[in-house]
């Protein structure tokens, strides 16, 4: 780590939202986002006290894009620091191709290879580079670092990364990547503090969110994992479908003659949670839910989930842990307890008192694998990133 007292922001930017935070030495100074761009911008954000705290004044209609959201809320954020200064950015880059494996310094070479990746991530990509080159306009000595949902999984072996098509796609990038591997870095940096006898064995971490992935670890490096070429491979979502036979997509086109736009639409925001269930997206509304279909959406989750458990137990040869994150993983008590009993025969014996208490750990003693309950922080995975990036560098004071 640096020396006490640096602060970075951290940016996570998406089509009509800019969520930011500010971190010194790994503890938050303050976070909050820029929603409704281009549409009814709105703003809000609270210090590490979680009052709010009034933002910049609105320039005539607002934001209208995500690069005008960062270049509006900059000044502000800097005002908000008094006496200490902003050393750096952070943000997060959903996709760093095939060549990434750990975050990289901005450059204007840099941008322009990532943006050649937009067409692998045409929803979130060109959102995430649009702030980055606006703020390396506007703030051309203030660094920046790009770190990738993708570099930690990296290291999965060549067989994990390929589809069964001819392999010249591959070579054009048509290849498993995964994602969410900023959550999966930070849970594979606190397991050796927290559940040290994981730290080096073989772990399934369930990201369970609105996205939701698995990635199969292995003394926490990813060898395997759900999503693939883009975020909608995988476990079903709140409203993407994951997983899915190709030929539905053929079927779409040619039978229901829906157009790509129609078919992105469907699989990317009418699927999932939402699709199955008719009711919500969101887990607490359909755990919540009288609803036959809210039911029977919830046990597609956990059907799926647990087999996909299965997949990865066998990617690496054995389990000895599961860990649940993100806001289902985190906070549905219920949705654990599911997913560990589908998991019985694998060893997972849990202990529901300690399940619903929401305990760290909350398998037996006795359980032959240990499923634990760790809260996960990308943004402060991307603030560690960002000061280890410059350290090397020599670009600290
Ligand atoms: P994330 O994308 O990690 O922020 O997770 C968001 C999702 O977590 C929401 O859509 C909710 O479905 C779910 N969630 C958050 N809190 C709870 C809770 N107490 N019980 C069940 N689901 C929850």
């Amino acid at each position: 780590m640096s020396d006490p007292g640096t602060v970075v922001g951290v940016v996570n930017a998406g089509s009509s939202s800019l969520k930011f935070s500010v971190f010194e030495d790994g503890r938050s100074l303050l976070d909050g986002q820029v929603d409704g761009i281009g549409a009814r911008p709105g703003f809000r954000a609270k210090d590490s006290s979680g009052a709010a705290l009034t933002g910049p004044p609105l320039e005539g209609a607002g934001p209208a894009n995500p690069a005008d959201a960062l270049t509006w809320i900059l000044p502000w954020l800097r005002s908000q620091l008094g006496r200490r200064r902003l050393a750096a950015l952070g943000h997060r880059v959903v996709h760093g191709g095939a060549a990434h494996d750990r975050p990289a310094r901005v450059t204007l070479a840099l941008l322009d290879e990532l943006e050649c990746l937009c067409p692998l991530a045409p929803l979130h990509q060109p959102f995430n580079l649009a702030p980055i080159r606006a703020a390396l306009e506007v703030v051309p000595d203030l660094p920046q670092v790009a770190c990738f949902d993708t570099a930690f999984h990296r290291t999965m072996p060549e067989v994990s990364q390929a589809f069964a098509i001819p392999f010249a796609y591959a070579e054009k990038g048509v290849r498993r990547y995964g994602f969410h591997g900023l959550s999966y870095e930070h849970i594979a940096s606190v397991l050796p503090k927290v559940a040290p006898a994981l730290a080096d064995g073989r772990v399934v971490v369930a990201h369970l969110g609105n996205g939701a992935s698995l990635c199969a670890m292995q003394a926490g490096r990813s060898v395997a994992t759900t999503m693939g070429f883009s975020a909608l491979d995988g476990l079903p979502m709140g409203t993407r479908c994951g997983e899915l036979d190709p030929a539905v997509v053929l079927h779409f086109l040619r039978e229901e003659g829906m157009s790509v736009e129609e078919v992105e639409a469907l699989l990317y925001r009418r699927s999932g949670m939402l699709g199955l269930s008719g009711v919500s997206s969101d887990f607490r509304d359909l755990l919540a839910s009288q609803e036959p279909r809210a039911r029977f959406a919830l046990e597609v989750f956990v059907h799926r989930v647990a087999r996909s458990v299965g997949s990865l137990a066998a990617a690496l040869g054995g389990l000895d842990g599961i860990v649940f994150t993100a806001g289902v993983g985190e906070n549905a008590a219920p949705i654990r307890a599911s997913i560990c009993e589908a998991c019985a025969w694998l060893g997972v014996e849990l202990d529901p008192a300690a399940n619903a208490a929401r305990a760290p750990r909350i398998t037996t003693t006795s359980s032959r694998v240990a499923a634990h309950v760790i809260p996960t922080n990308e943004n402060l995975m991307i603030a560690r990133h960002t000061i280890a990036a410059l350290a090397t560098e020599g670009a600290l004071p």
